[in-house]
């Protein structure tokens, strides 16, 4: 039987203490960015174990923050995956370089490695590794390609907040990351996003180019000059995070060993239900990860239904359950086929992946019964349509 209240595909876990902190900011005399905001970068800093944490407006502000901030530019090729949300391969085009995409690995749906060298030119510059899902990616690898060819690796760590890679968490692993907290994010601010790094010279630029290219020296530099003095050093962008994000990212970040905990009991509860299933193919852990579950999506296995990956999703939502398809690969995308000349065909795997994959709900939020609730749909649709 259909739920009678339908469980979206993803909700905020935004509590008490948010709102209090939120109420404070809110009757002080400063909303912008300012103290709220430099207490989230310290302790976010921390949490990953990164020398420096620049909050900004997005995490995608973030990435083309760390392009530009590396030099990267017209002329300069830049790899990712083909599996991602569309802003990882937006702000290469924004900082002026050329997007290459390559294909997954299909168990992890990040970056394959053996095609990231192919696709490796004189004129690659970075690389950056999508955590798919809150899977880290193959780094090991990774790191090697870019340490033999003189690349930056910017992680796009949207998704993976707490998760970890041998031992050490994602946003560390590279030369720089951003993460996200947009608000089906593992914690939010709404909107928002943090660059780490533990390179001083990159941390400083994008500082600088996060607002307006303001030197936030100046005035000390200048003090006879007084507070109102600045100095712009280059064109840079109003991509500030603001306090009122702040006060509830400092919450969010308070409870994500508990978020990641809960995820982490849902996933295992998905997984054990769901392999049962027959047509249901359940997501890969490789050794040596902590997954972050940002993100667990099934695949319908080939040649065992009599309905389409469509229609499947459509009778979920009959049966009240919110579904999403994480991700559309960006080659697909009508502007990456006009401008850069990808076609369908060029991804097979990430293809293959794509038609048949459901990103099912899971947050700290859901109940038990509520993650019951969507394995009895799915048990339910699949049945209806096995062959
Ligand atoms: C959400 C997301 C982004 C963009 O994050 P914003 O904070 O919305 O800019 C980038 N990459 C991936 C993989 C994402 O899922």
């Amino acid at each position: 039987m259909a739920r009678v209240k339908f469980l979206p595909f993803a909700a905020p876990s935004i509590g008490e203490d948010e709102i209090a902190e939120l109420i404070g900011v809110l009757s002080s005399d400063w909303i912008s960015t300012g103290p709220l905001t430099k207490k989230f970068e310290q302790e976010f800093g921390e949490y990953i174990g990164a020398k420096h944490a620049a909050a900004v407006n997005s995490c995608t502000a973030g990435l083309h923050l760390s392009l530009l901030a590396a030099g990267i530019g017209p002329g300069d090729e830049v790899v990712t995956s083909t599996f991602t949300f569309c802003s990882t391969a937006n702000v290469i085009v924004h900082a002026g370089a050329r997007p290459v995409l390559v294909d997954i690995d299909r168990d992890t749906r990040n970056l394959d490695p053996r095609r990231v060298k192919e696709a490796i030119t004189d004129k690659t510059r970075a690389i950056i590794p999508v955590h798919y899902g809150g899977h880290p990616c193959d780094m090991e690898s990774l790191l090697q390609i870019a340490k033999e060819n003189d690349l930056l690796v910017v992680e796009d760590a949207a998704h993976g907040i707490g998760a970890e890679y041998q031992g050490r968490k994602v946003g560390n692993l590279g030369d720089i990351a951003s993460f996200s907290f947009y608000a089906t994010k593992n914690i939010t601010t709404g909107e928002g996003g943090m660059v780490t790094t533990s390179d001083d010279c990159l941390a400083e630029k994008v500082r600088v180019m996060s607002l307006h290219g303001i030197s936030h020296d100046a005035w000390h530099r200048y003090e006879m000059l007084g507070s109102w003095y600045y100095e712009v050093l280059c064109p840079g962008f109003k991509y500030n995070m603001t306090d009122v994000q702040a006060a509830l990212g400092i919450h969010q970040l308070r409870k994500i060993t508990d978020f990641l905990a809960r995820r982490d009991y849902l996933a295992q509860l998905f997984h054990e239900k769901l392999s049962k299933i027959p047509v249901v193919e359940i997501p890969t852990v490789r050794p040596g990860v902590k997954h972050a579950w940002h993100l667990y999506t099934i695949l319908l296995k080939d040649g065992l239904l009599d309905c389409d990956r469509a229609e499947f999703i459509k009778e979920l939502t009959a049966e009240g359950i919110g579904t999403s398809v994480h991700f559309i690969p960006v080659h697909l995308h009508p502007y990456y086929q006009q401008e850069w000349g990808f076609k369908k065909g060029d991804f097979p795997v990430a293809e293959d992946v794509y038609e048949r994959l459901i990103s099912l709900p899971l947050y700290p939020k859901m109940t038990d019964t509520d993650a019951e609730d969507v394995i009895d749909a799915v048990r339910t649709v699949a049945e209806r349509h096995s062959v």
